[in-house]
């Protein structure tokens, strides 16, 4: 990844990735196959597949990145978490990342298990994620580019405070993470304080901010609610009116998002951002109106000169 990011910024271009989930269900998982290969179309630089901290579908986060890496020919970056993972299993998920041509972790702390309940540390395991960030170079040298999490608006478990929370990510950086990955936000000013913060505290690293776009007003109701994200008014001015037809809440949600977008990558913003981490919450429409708003879409022609072109050939499946 880091690699295309660089090439990318080189030649200043905006490229973007797609995260996913493990479905729960066999059907699930056959739709979810299909979505990521209708929309290796819109010519992502990599796909994310999340790790289900100590639940059940963390054995199917190796098996889809297997699939999406080997069978469609895209990059992956494999989440990674220290939620109930003795060093052992740490060992085995890197060990299959690495066997299935995974070139890209995201390390993470985790969230607690489904259930509720604070989260705790495994006896054998790690307890913050700059120490799982610690072993993968350790352990793998520069095999894996290594990628961390940011909260613009604050870690919802922080009492330390923002100078803090910015050591603390300061801290993951120097123990060898390659670039950040930030929670969904949906406020320009906090997001742009923030960046200028973490530069201000000597990270100099991408950072990529995350971006959800907004596909049903029960999603984004519960998706904000979960993350205790704050949505500006005019957010909730602009989808209220229009809550209970998905058609039009896709369509004032593309524009609200786009235009967040927009700013985020306008140099004249002086961010420095070249890339969008899309949270596409595994549903196809919402990231291709998001890109098209965007005129990012690539035509079938230009998907095969993107700088990021996967130079993978997949196989059949
Ligand atoms: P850490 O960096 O370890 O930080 C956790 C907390 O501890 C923070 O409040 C931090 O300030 C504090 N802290 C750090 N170091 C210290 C220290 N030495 N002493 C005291 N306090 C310290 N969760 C999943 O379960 N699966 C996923 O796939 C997943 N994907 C995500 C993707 C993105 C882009 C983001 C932003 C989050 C994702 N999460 C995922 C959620 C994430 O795991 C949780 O938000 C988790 O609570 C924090 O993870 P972290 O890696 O930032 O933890």
């Amino acid at each position: 990844i880091t690699t295309k990011i660089a090439k990318a910024e080189r030649e200043g271009r905006i490229w973007w990735s797609f995260e996913y989930f493990p479905p729960r269900t066999a059907q699930g998982l056959t739709n979810l196959y299909d979505r990521i290969e209708r929309m290796a179309d819109l010519g992502p630089a990599f796909v994310d597949i999340t790790w289900n901290a100590g639940g059940r579908t963390s054995d199917l986060t190796a098996q889809l990145v297997k699939t999406v890496h080997t069978y469609m020919g895209l990059e992956t970056c494999m989440h990674l978490t220290c939620t109930n993972m003795p060093r052992s299993k740490v060992d085995v998920a890197l060990r299959e990342a690495k066997q299935f041509g995974c070139r890209n972790i995201l390390a993470l702390r985790g969230d607690p298990p489904a259930g509720g309940g604070a989260w705790e540390k495994h006896e054998a395991g790690f307890e913050y994620a700059k120490e799982l960030v610690q072993y993968i170079r350790q352990a793998y040298g520069d095999y894996f580019a290594i990628a961390v999490a940011g909260f613009p608006e604050g870690h919802p478990e922080s009492l330390e405070g923002k100078k803090m929370e910015l050591e603390r990510l300061k801290d993951k950086i120097d123990a060898g993470a390659d670039f950040i990955f930030t929670q969904m936000f949906y406020d320009f000013d906090i997001f742009a304080q923030w960046v200028r913060d973490v530069r201000a505290a000597g990270i100099t690293c991408p950072i990529v901010p995350g971006v959800m776009p907004i596909q049903t007003y029960g999603g984004f109701q519960r998706a904000t609610a979960r993350f205790r994200t704050i949505v500006p008014q005019y957010f909730h001015d602009a989808l209220e009116p229009v809550k209970d037809d998905d058609a039009k809440v896709r369509e004032v949600g593309t524009q609200l998002v786009g235009d967040l977008c927009r700013r985020i990558i306008d140099p004249k913003e002086g961010l420095r951002i070249s890339g969008l981490h899309i949270y596409t919450m595994n549903l196809e429409r919402g990231s291709r109106m998001l890109l098209d708003y965007l005129a990012l879409s690539p035509s079938p022609q230009q998907v095969k000169t993107l700088p990021w072109t996967p130079s993978l050939t997949p196989k059949r499946r």
